[in-house]
């Protein structure tokens, strides 16, 4: 249940908390009183319409040398400042197919493979042989919850001290493994963080980008973590076209129907995602960008993260800069944290729009 999680993770509407900062705020907030069984109808408005905005078609010049723009420029670069939070892409299976679903995911779909426990486990090792100061292991898809291995490598993490932090749909995969959660939950406390996927809070919206009878095996599992105390919290999207505001009061709404104490004003607890167009013509990044942003490439998710993918038919895990570019092999940095390449050239749109610019110009 990644996919909009995973898209989402390094670029929310909103400055995003640091990960430690996110996960604290998680597992602070207590469970809700018990509430009826059935899942409520929750007040609704009717939704703006998405407003399409026309594409201009990107340029086929950019984004082909790393080391220079179109015109010339030196290309803007990340180095890996310090590794505070590992992701791991449990596989590309899904239990469902979502329309925008940003790595592809399907029951289809394995490019990326399960993750094996003891392949996780190698880079936990590592974490500690290198004396990094990683305090986040993050979970991300696919489905994690389809992942044979799941429960050994939360457990593993979470033996090993770390925060977990697991991107979920909360639907059946995830459900199937209650008693488990609740075993962990009663070891490891607050260090269990789950996020579950919720791209809007109406079923409408939900449902045109999960796919028919999403809604309600969402919405159960999601009550089911709230009421057994693992204080989850939700990432949403921007898929309605509503303004921020708007949308964290239709979230608020929902969950007060439900009776569900999240703080829809905190975005550590509802993350809102901007959605993603490749399609779209996006300015490159020089290195005299940051300046003229006042923005630095140590606020950049790929000086603080990677990601370790399992490519179907490859001997052994890689690392990739971060979790938006799990396919794209200018990325892979190499297969283990100490022999991996540090620095990563920002040679794709999504390192423009989604990362630095923000819908800014750096044109100067
Ligand atoms: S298809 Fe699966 S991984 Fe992709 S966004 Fe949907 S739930 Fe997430
Ligand atoms: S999309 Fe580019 S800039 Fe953004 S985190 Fe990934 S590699 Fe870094």
């Amino acid at each position: 249940m990644a996919g909009m999680h995973s898209a989402g993770i390094g670029l929310s509407l909103e400055k995003r908390p640091p990960a430690r900062t996110r996960d604290a705020m998680t597992a602070a907030v207590s469970a809700p009183p018990a509430r009826a069984a059935l899942p409520p109808t929750a007040p609704q408005r009717p939704v703006t319409p998405p407003v399409t905005p026309p594409v201009t078609p990107l340029n086929p010049a950019k984004f082909r040398d790393p080391a220079r723009t179109a015109k010339g420029e030196e290309r803007a670069t990340v180095t890996l400042q310090r590794l505070e939070t590992l992701w791991l892409n449990t596989g590309t299976l899904c239990n469902i197919t979502c329309a925008n679903c940003y790595i592809e995911s399907s029951p289809r779909n394995d490019s990326l493979a399960y993750l094996r426990r003891d392949e996780a486990a190698s880079y936990l090792a590592e974490i500690r042989a290198l004396g990094l100061p990683t305090r986040e292991i993050g979970l991300t898809g696919g489905e994690p919850f389809m992942n044979p291995d799941i429960l050994g490598i939360l457990e593993d993490g979470l033996e090993a001290g770390f925060h977990l932090l697991v991107l979920t749909n909360a639907m059946r995969p995830m459900q199937r493994h209650q008693a488990a959660l609740l075993r962990l939950k009663a070891r490891f406390g607050a260090r269990l963080g789950l996020r579950v996927s919720m791209d809007h809070y109406s079923r409408a919206v939900h449902e045109a980008e999960r796919g028919p009878r999403t809604w309600e095996p969402m919405l159960k599992g999601l009550r089911w973590l709230a009421d057994n105390g693992f204080a989850p919290a939700v990432a949403g999207r921007g898929l309605s076209g509503e303004g921020l505001a708007d949308l964290r009061a239709g979230y608020g709404r929902l969950f007060a129907a439900l009776g569900m104490a999240l703080a829809v004003d905190d975005p550590a607890r509802l993350v809102l995602f901007p959605e993603m167009d490749a399609r779209q013509d996006v300015p490159e990044v020089s290195t005299g960008c940051w300046d003229i942003l006042g923005k630095r490439p140590e606020q950049m998710m790929c000086a603080t993260s990677r990601m370790v993918v399992k490519r179907k038919g490859t001997e052994r895990p890689a690392l990739v800069a971060c979790t938006l570019l799990p396919h794209d092999p200018q990325f892979e940095l190499g297969t283990t944290l100490a022999g991996a390449r540090p620095t990563v050239a920002l040679n794709h749109p999504h390192c423009a729009k989604f990362c630095v610019l923000g819908g800014a110009s750096c044109s100067a």
